[in-house]
């Protein structure tokens, strides 16, 4: 392949830190042109220093000042804000963006980069449960390419038949001959507990994942299975399949990424080792492949791959998620920003665990009809989505009656 320049959005994160990992072994490949962080400048300064990028994005005026002190007598131009995040993520001169901010702040620099028509490599998968419609639209009219990175995604990505990305996502499953699109789930840390002492989880128990190393946030979504809830509201879009066609199924060694049942009963499978390298490095390199630094996979030593289905009794998060599908228009955004708001309350233990789901259900049924028809209706609903949250939390009415 050609050398190949990037834009990573989120590189001190664990998704940004794996990009650079597998970019470190193929230097005659890639080329950094930006790369952006919130809160660890330090790191952020020393990736700047090993990659050279043309432009570091931070959004605050006093970690800006910070960086830039840090970046003295370096090539790097240090630059601060959402628009800036923006303006990285569609200059000429940038082939790929990898979106990996975690959360609904990832939406913004993500469509900037579909509008510019470039290859998203799309982490952020917010962005989708947010504004789905939207983003595939601007993916579609753009001539953009884009390219999963979350596990699951890219595993389905790769197990379809590759005519049925050739209108970004605006196919038929079954005129492909699909017949269900099957998302495994680790279950998490919680998948066999007693559900007596559910309520007593704590957020150091619930961000102790079994098997991938990931953001705080993630990790407590993965938990709760919120995570894939969200991820199945991705695959809606992603892959234009109707709710009753994706399935999710536990799978607690993650080593079947995910998979694609055909109509004549075949059923495709992407396995590797649980390490983002690998979806990262298929998605940089695609349609070609790289190494990734990863581990192969070694299944005589696994020995026993199981599947079981999830309990929504345990994983109630799970439900509302297909619930918000299921009601369309601004649900899957208001449940997205109230995740984030309790989730973040949980780990500041001012919610019990068993509060997330009750607080999610609750802003659900208030507010699940509204208005939805442009990106700033969106924005509005997951803003009041966020102050109920934050309301009940605070009035600590978080719990099931
Ligand atoms: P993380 O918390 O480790 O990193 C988040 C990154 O986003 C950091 O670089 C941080 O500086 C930046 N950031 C946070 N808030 C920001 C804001 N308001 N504005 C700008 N930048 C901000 O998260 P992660 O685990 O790397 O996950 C990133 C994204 O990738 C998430 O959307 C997550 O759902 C998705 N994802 C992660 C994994 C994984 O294995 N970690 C797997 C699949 C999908
Ligand atoms: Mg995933």
């Amino acid at each position: 392949m050609s050398l190949h320049s990037l834009t990573i959005l989120g590189a001190t994160g664990t998704i940004g830190v794996n990009t650079l990992d597998v970019v470190a072994r193929h230097p005659d490949k890639f080329r950094v042109v930006a790369l952006s962080g919130q809160n660890q400048i330090d790191k952020l300064a020393a990736q700047c220093r090993q990659f050279r990028p043309r432009y570091a994005v931070v959004l605050e005026a006093d970690k800006a000042t910070a960086l830039q002190a840090l970046l003295a007598g370096t090539a790097t131009e240090v630059l601060c804000g959402v628009e800036a995040l923006e303006f990285v993520s569609s200059l000429a001169e940038v082939d790929s963006v990898m979106a990996a901010i975690v959360g609904a702040a990832g939406l913004r620099p993500a469509l900037a980069a579909a509008r510019a028509g470039k290859r998203v490599l799309l982490a952020n998968k917010e962005t989708l449960v947010m504004a789905g419609r939207f983003f595939m639209q601007a993916v579609r009219d753009n001539n953009a390419t884009l390219l999963p990175i979350d596990s699951e995604h890219n595993a389905v990505f790769q197990s379809m038949p590759s005519a049925y990305f050739a209108r970004q996502s605006n196919a038929n499953l079954a005129a492909h001959g699909v017949r269900r699109v099957l998302l495994t789930a680790s279950g998490g840390p919680f998948r066999s507990r007693e559900l007596e002492t559910l309520k007593d989880i704590t957020p150091e128990q619930a961000i102790a994942h079994p098997n991938w190393v990931m953001g705080k946030k993630i990790s407590v979504d993965s938990a709760t299975m919120m995570n894939k809830g969200l991820e199945v509201i991705e695959a809606h879009w992603l892959f234009n399949a109707p709710p009753e066609k994706i399935e999710v199924v536990i799978h607690p060694q993650s080593i079947v990424h995910s998979m694609v049942e055909y109509l004549d009963g075949s059923v495709l499978a992407q396995l590797s080792n649980p390490d983002m390298r690998t979806p990262i490095a298929h998605s940089l390199a695609y349609p070609e492949r790289i190494e990734a630094g990863v581990n192969w996979l070694d299944l005589a030593k696994i020995g026993t791959l199981t599947f079981e289905a999830p309990d929504l009794r345990r994983f109630p998060c799970l439900g509302l998620a297909y619930q918000a599908l299921a009601e369309g228009g601004a649900a899957p955004a208001i449940l997205n920003a109230a995740n984030e708001e309790v989730v973040a309350a949980f780990l500041d233990k001012k919610i019990p665990y068993l509060g997330i789901a009750a607080t999610l259900d609750a802003v659900l049924q208030r507010l699940f009809d509204l208005p939805a028809n442009s990106l700033d209706e969106l924005m509005a609903a997951d803003a009041q989505a966020r102050a109920l949250a934050r309301e009940l939390i605070a009035a600590k009415r978080v719990l099931p009656a």
